[in-house]
Order: C-alpha cells, then sequence, then structure tokens
C-alpha cells in the first residue's frame, strides 16, 4: 500500500493546503487542530500554506472574525505563504463556474438558485487518508443540492470545489462533519473535469463526557485562552495530540519536532477528547522547561498593564514552579509589589489561639534581627518561639505567611519576604497586630 505521501506526490507536484475557515465568530479552539495539521503539511513536503476565509454566508458573518482569526494564526506561528483569499470577493467566478455547469447539463436553474443534478445511478467512492477509509456512496441516496443560492453567493459545495480546484490544494485536511458531503464535492469536480484531490477528514473532538465540545468543557476560543495565560506552543502540542500520537513517544513536541515526527495517516479515527486540565498541565509544563530570563520576558509581554512590570524579574524564579498559566502569576504574588488586603477569615483558618499575641511576638521576634535577616536565623528564631509557645511549627510559619502576605498559599516564604524587603515586612507584621482582628 502507497503511503500518503507517495500517493499525494503522484497526484501533483506541489504540496498545497490550505486553512479555510467560516467568520462566524471568534477562532476556536478546536479549529487550531485542522489549522496546524495542514500547516505541518504543507511544511514537510516544502509545499505552500494559505488562508481562505469562506464568507459567503452572510447572515452569519461576525465582524472582526477574520481579523481575530489571522490574529490567533501570527500567534500561534502558523504563518501563510499567500495572501487571505476572501470568498466573498470572488462572487461572479462562481456564478460563471455554476453557469458552466448548467450548459454543460450537469445543473439545473430554478427559482432563482442553481442547482446540481444528482445522477440517477452510479456511485462514489474514495479513500480517505485519515485511517485508509474506504468511503462508498451510492447516488441514489444523494439528493440534488444547490451550488448558487438566490443571492448569487456560492455554498460551500461550489465554493470548495471551484476554489480549491484553482488553489490546486492536496490534500484538502478538514472536520469530519464535511465527510458526509465528500460526494457532492467529489461529482463536481467531475463535472467540471477537475483532478479530484484527496481528502483528510479529521476526527471529531468531544469534552470529556463524550458529548459535543462546548463551552461547558473549557472549549473557547483562542484568544481567550491567550488571555488565560496560555502558551501558543502548549496549544499547539496540545491540539496535535487529539488524534495523533509521535512514534517517538514524546510528551512534549514542539513545532520543528511535529514537522518531522506527523504523518496524516498515523491520525486516529476515532473522536478525540478535549481535556482542558490535560491542557493546563502541558502549559505547565512549558513554563517551567522556560529559563527564568525567557519566562521573565514572556510574561512582562503578557502582563502588559501590570503596574510592576518592570519588577518582576528577581520574583519569577520563585514561582515558575508553581504556576501552570501566565495568568496565575497575578494572585500568587501580587502581595509581593503591593500591601495586600487582610481578611480575619483567612487568620481564622489557622488553628492557633490567641493570634494576636502571638502576632505581637512575631513583630518582636523580627525586630530584634539584625539587618540583612538571614534565613538560617529566621528559620530558628520562629522554630524556637514556636516551641516556647506550644505551637507547631507549621502553623507558626503559616501566620507569618498570612501577616506578610494576606493568603494561606505564596512563593517560598522567607525569599518573598527578601523582595518585599525587611522594611516593609515589619511595617506590614506591626500593622496586622495594631489593627487585628479588623482590618
Ligand atoms: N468553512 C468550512 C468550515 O469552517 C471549511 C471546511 C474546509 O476546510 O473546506 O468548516
Amino acid at each position: 500500500m502507497k503511503t500518503m505521501d507517495e500517493q499525494v506526490r503522484a497526484f501533483g507536484t506541489k504540496i498545497k493546503t490550505r486553512f479555510a475557515p467560516s467568520p462566524t465568530g471568534m477562532m476556536h479552539i478546536g479549529s487550531v487542530r485542522t489549522a496546524l495539521y495542514a500547516y505541518i503539511v504543507a511544511r514537510q513536503n516544502n509545499g505552500s500554506f494559505s488562508l481562505r476565509i469562506e464568507d459567503t454566508d452572510r447572515s452569519r458573518f461576525i465582524e472582526g472574525s477574520p481579523e481575530d482569526i489571522v490574529e490567533n494564526m501570527n500567534w500561534l506561528g502558523l504563518n501563510f505563504d499567500e495572501a487571505p483569499i476572501f470568498q466573498s470577493e470572488r462572487k461572479e467566478l462562481y456564478q460563471q463556474y455554476a453557469k458552466e455547469l448548467v450548459e454543460k447539463g450537469v445543473a439545473y436553474e430554478d427559482e432563482g438558485a442553481i442547482w446540481f443534478k444528482m445522477p440517477a445511478e452510479g456511485k462514489v467512492t474514495y479513500t480517505d487518508l485519515i485511517g485508509n477509509r474506504r468511503i462508498e456512496f451510492d447516488n441514489k441516496t444523494q439528493k440534488d443540492f444547490v451550488l448558487l443560492k438566490s443571492d448569487g453567493f456560492p455554498t460551500y459545495h461550489l465554493a470548495h470545489v471551484v476554489d480549491d480546484h484553482l488553489m490546486e490544494t492536496n490534500p484538502v485536511i478538514r472536520a469530519e462533519e464535511w465527510l458526509s458531503s465528500t460526494p457532492k464535492h467529489i461529482l463536481t469536480f467531475q463535472a467540471f473535469g477537475w483532478q479530484v484531490p484527496q481528502y483528510a477528514h479529521l476526527p471529531l473532538i468531544l469534552g470529556t463526557d463524550r458529548s459535543k465540545l462546548s463551552k461547558r468543557h473549557g472549549a473557547k476560543a483562542v484568544s481567550e485562552f491567550r488571555k488565560d495565560g496560555y502558551l501558543p506552543e502548549a496549544i499547539l502540542n496540545y491540539m496535535a495530540f487529539l488524534g495523533w500520537t509521535p512514534p517517538s513517544g514524546k510528551e512534549l513536541l514542539n513545532l520543528g519536532e511535529m514537522i518531522l515526527e506527523f504523518k496524516l495517516e498515523d491520525v486516529h479515527v476515532a473522536p478525540a477528547v478535549f481535556d482542558i486540565t490535560k491542557l493546563e498541565w502541558m502549559n505547565g509544563e512549558y513554563i517551567r522547561k522556560m529559563s527564568g530570563e525567557e519566562l521573565t520576558q514572556r510574561l512582562q509581554e503578557f502582563l502588559v498593564d501590570h503596574p510592576n512590570r518592570d519588577k518582576i524579574a528577581p520574583v519569577v524564579p520563585l514561582v515558575k514552579e508553581r504556576i501552570k498559566k501566565l495568568s496565575d502569576f497575578v494572585p500568587l504574588t501580587d502581595f509581593i509589589f503591593e500591601k495586600p488586603e487582610y481578611d480575619i477569615e483567612v487568620f481564622n483558618k489557622i488553628k492557633v489561639e490567641n493570634q494576636k499575641n502571638v502576632l505581637e511576638k512575631i513583630s518582636q521576634t523580627m525586630e530584634s534581627f539584625e539587618k540583612p535577616w538571614t534565613a538560617e536565623e529566621f528559620e530558628q528564631a520562629f522554630r524556637k518561639l514556636a516551641e516556647d509557645l506550644g505551637i507547631k511549627v507549621g502553623d507558626m510559619f503559616q501566620l507569618i505567611r498570612v501577616a506578610v502576605s494576606g493568603q494561606l498559599v505564596t512563593p517560598p516564604l522567607f525569599e518573598s519576604i527578601k523582595i518585599i524587603g525587611e522594611e516593609e515586612t515589619l511595617n506590614r507584621v506591626k500593622e496586622v497586630v495594631s489593627k487585628y482582628p479588623e482590618f
């Protein structure tokens, strides 16, 4: 059996793929996989990759959607080789081609629309590149279908065939939902006398409960993932793995490695499951893999409006192991840059009696330290204080943590204090003592 590469190479000299989204909203996470696979196939064959905006259904067009698609494709690093094609600008072209089919006697016009006439007999068969599936349709089971609507715009069926012929697309990589329309497309290619491209229908993406993927499963627009602090490389990596496992078995693959390892024929036929917790985990892995400098730079790019953007560098090593998304940086570290808001409820979570009294002792102990404070002295002094007061050591450090940060979870305490500064730390503790229990 021929491999996909051999089959496709036999078909044409140059591999051309495209991403052909309908601009009916912001670019959705699910469509990243379609775009990515098409991009990879072009790159690994030294071919070209382009964008076609399928905006012929004017009632579903959403303003700003094409711009959002282009912006997110750039952000993901999936670059196009040619200027984008907008189908709405090619109306006359489709009209000419629809008329050509009427003249050939394979299409007919009625009250405004032009229809493709389905042959009464015969079969359409083809082999889908995904799973090497032999797909067969009986023409008897198919109905006539609209090529050109009464508003003069083409349907997807006509526009796909005309454009992918003119763009010399091969293979056509698209979502599973189009598989059932493939006989219409193949018959239309044949009616024009054009070579039929190869098709790769990608498996469905479901939610973890195996229902249709939706917002409920955390599947949203790419721009929202970006705002949440996901990295493009993690999104590409995770989406690539929905329905494909690299032969090397590696868990993390960058785009270059995917280009080396990916094969369309290795994509699974069975639906894939989108699991946001796995994506989040993977994002955290990418964060941990970065150097401190790189992560600082990425955070600075991400935190455009952060008032302390220029001061984050020393804090980054403290959080690198703890954050999964760039956005996690802010709630975890705000107390380092600004005095926190205190809430007695947070203190109440620590099971220490006479907290005000203990806090006062903490403040006095801190005052007794020589500057600069050292980690050893800090540790020893508070262990001793815990012992003297009959408090668990863990509770003692939790109380200090809350007094300094207002929260129960922080990056390492002493390192954080060193960045906050001894003076400021002591002022906070003193203020807590004086105001306790009402802040
Ligand atoms: N506009 C179609 C969609 O977004 C594209 C299908 C294709 O790639 O041909 O589903």
